[in-house]
This record gives C-alpha cells, sequence and structure tokens, in this order.
C-alpha cells in the first residue's frame, strides 16, 4: 500500500463523506480534523509520558503496541487534512523529506527556524 492507496482508503471512512474540495476551514468537517490532529497527536505524547512516568522510561510491548495505534491516528487525520487540502499524501511526504534532504544538505538539519 502507498501513501495515496492509505489516503483514499482514509478518506472512504470519513464520517463526513469524501467532501474533499468542498468544505471550508471553518466548516465541521474541516474543522474536526484539526481537532483530531492535535487530540491524537496529545493521545501519542500521553502514552510516551506515562511509560516515561510510571515505567522509568522503560516500554513495553502492550505499550508498543498501543503507540502503534495513535500514530496510526495521527496518520488518518494527516491523510484526510491533506485531502480536504487537495494535496495527496504522497506529495505531501514529497515536500517534507525534499525540505528536510535540503537542509541535510545545507548542513542545516539541527538548526532553529522553521524556514531555513
Ligand atoms: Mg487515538
Amino acid at each position: 500500500m502507498n501513501l495515496n492507496d492509505y489516503q483514499a482508503r482514509a478518506v472512504s471512512t470519513d464520517s463526513f463523506g469524501d467532501v474533499a474540495g468542498q468544505v471550508s476551514v471553518a466548516e465541521m468537517a474541516f474543522m474536526t480534523k484539526v481537532l483530531g490532529l492535535v487530540g491524537e497527536s496529545g493521545e501519542v505524547a500521553e502514552k510516551f509520558k506515562k511509560i516515561l512516568r510510571n515505567d522509568g522510561g522503560i516500554m513495553n510491548e502492550d505499550q508498543r503496541q498501543e503507540l502503534a495505534k495513535e500514530l496510526g491516528d495521527v496518520l488518518w487525520y494527516i491523510a484526510v487534512l491533506s485531502k480536504y487540502l487537495n494535496f495527496d499524501l504522497e506529495e505531501i511526504g514529497e515536500r517534507n523529506l525534499n525540505k528536510l534532504m535540503d537542509r541535510k544538505d545545507r548542513g542545516v538539519i539541527t538548526s532553529k527556524g522553521d524556514n531555513r
């Protein structure tokens, strides 16, 4: 399965239907995806926090599997939001890698700032 295949299947599970290109940022379908992405990212952070706080930073197999589920939830929101913005998920990935490879080539991969 490539990223665009995943995206198409993810969009097919959107409770609002396939509304890509038909919804504005302020609409419920769009905003619930933005909030969902933040929420699921928070769930990832929360699980890591508990591993640190409760288990001294030692992750067991159950926790690793739970993290995989939460990362999948994050991916779903990224895929659907990308579609709402009329981007294929492959393009989002390509753009990100191009940016990072350029930074790496210029020796600024660990520098600060969003646009370097
Ligand atoms: Mg979740």
